[in-house]
């Protein structure tokens, strides 16, 4: 939560209450949220109906809060299985961010888009940080100095923002996705859609999809070329629910020139390119390889911000005003954003792909 946005809960009719220090990385103090109508409390969660936070929390403050109690935070059920059986156990009805659907009403709740925004936006900035060149060209009395070349590899919400900021940085940026809609929208951000002499990959939703080992090492085939002259490579690519895509080999990065810079945001999740280290910086070849972690809490304002209203929209979306005008927290189950972001209640996991992963087929 930020400051700023205290205000639209308690007018909704919530008392808001928050952990001393919850704001420090974000430079935020105490004292703002006081100001702002919020309550600092060590014991913020006595009492609560909603927990709200970023992280999941963790599994003993889990199983510390009351049946009925309702979470919303970040909750990759893949990687917190122990929390999501907590939550089952513990009767609360568990919230996932990253699980709202992406159908245009809940656009203004989707935090994995205001995040990746941040987190492309980082990316290119970090590029531009480690290269020991200009970005852009620059023609001066001394001479002409040639633009950066600065090849992304997947054109998502981050990818896109990637790409964007660099060539308002005035890279020449290339850019590939194994989406067949990615060409017109890397075009769109000025960049030069790569074409590579292979079938696009759509999943549904308008995801990708898993590559086959054969048309992977085909793809990284084709792409070294590209690769080995660029100056900057940045890697965004995912598929959901998979480890991230390995796109860039050591070799292909040992191709690099003198100088050049890798970032990796996909480092955490398995790397897009291999070698990368999630949050360091490792050389290969003649390249430093960035690896990206927590990306977005890399600019905490902004993302906190996104998020913030990310959350306050959904928790609008849950509120239920009676006849006299009484708000309460009722969110309604049938409601297609309220059904796809929860993950547990009244003691089941409701999120079928996470139930089969923990409890099995039914019998
Ligand atoms: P993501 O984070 O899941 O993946 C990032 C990108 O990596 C995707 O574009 C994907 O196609 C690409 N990728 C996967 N495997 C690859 C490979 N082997 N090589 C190259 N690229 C590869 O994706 P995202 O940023 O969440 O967005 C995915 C899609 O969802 C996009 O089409 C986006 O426009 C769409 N979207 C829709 C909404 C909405 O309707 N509300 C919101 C956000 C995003």
């Amino acid at each position: 939560m930020v400051p700023e946005l205290v205000g639209k809960l308690t007018a909704l009719g919530y008392d808001v209450a928050v952990e001393p220090d919850a704001g420090r990385h974000a430079l935020i103090s105490d004292e703002e949220y006081a100001e702002a109508g919020a309550v600092v409390d060590d014991a913020a969660f006595d009492g609560a109906d909603v927990v709200v936070s970023v992280q999941p929390l963790d599994v003993e403050r889990a199983r510390a809060l009351p049946a009925g109690t309702s979470t919303i935070s970040f909750l990759p059920t893949g990687a917190e299985a122990d929390l999501v059986l907590a939550c089952r156990d513990a009767g609360l009805t568990s919230y996932a961010m990253e699980l709202v659907p992406r159908i245009s009403r809940a656009q203004s709740m989707d935090a994995l888009s205001s995040q990746a925004l941040v987190a492309g936006y980082r990316c290119a900035i970090v590029a531009a940080g480690m290269l020991r060149r200009f970005f852009p060209l620059n023609m001066t009395a001394a001479g002409t100095v040639q633009p950066a070349e600065v090849v992304v590899l997947g054109a998502g919400v981050a990818g896109l923002q990637a790409i964007a900021t660099a060539k308002r940085l005035g890279a020449v940026v290339r850019a590939y996705d194994v989406r067949a809609a990615a060409a017109e929208e890397i075009a769109s951000m000025g960049a030069k859609p790569i074409h590579l002499d292979l079938e696009t990959l759509e999943g549904s939703g308008g995801y990708a999809r898993e590559m086959t080992e054969d048309r992977a090492a085909r793809q990284r085939e084709l792409l070294a070329p590209y690769i080995a002259k660029a100056d900057a490579l940045i890697t965004t690519a995912a598929v959901p629910g998979r480890a991230a895509p390995m796109l860039v080999t050591r070799e292909m990065v040992e191709q690099m020139s003198a100088g050049a810079v890798v970032v990796d945001l996909a480092a955490e999740t398995g790397g897009n390119v291999e070698g990368s280290v999630a949050g360091e910086v490792v050389r290969i070849g003649n390249a430093q390889v960035w690896g990206g972690r927590n990306v977005p809490s890399q600019m905490p304002g902004p993302a906190s911000r996104l998020y913030a209203q990310n959350v306050v929209n959904l928790v609008t979306l849950m509120t239920a005003q009676d006849d006299e005008g009484v708000a309460s927290f009722a969110p309604d189950p049938d409601d297609e954003i309220v059904a796809g972001a929860c993950v547990t209640r009244d003691g089941e996991i409701l999120h079928e792909p996470t139930r089969q992963a923990l409890e099995g087929e039914p019998a």
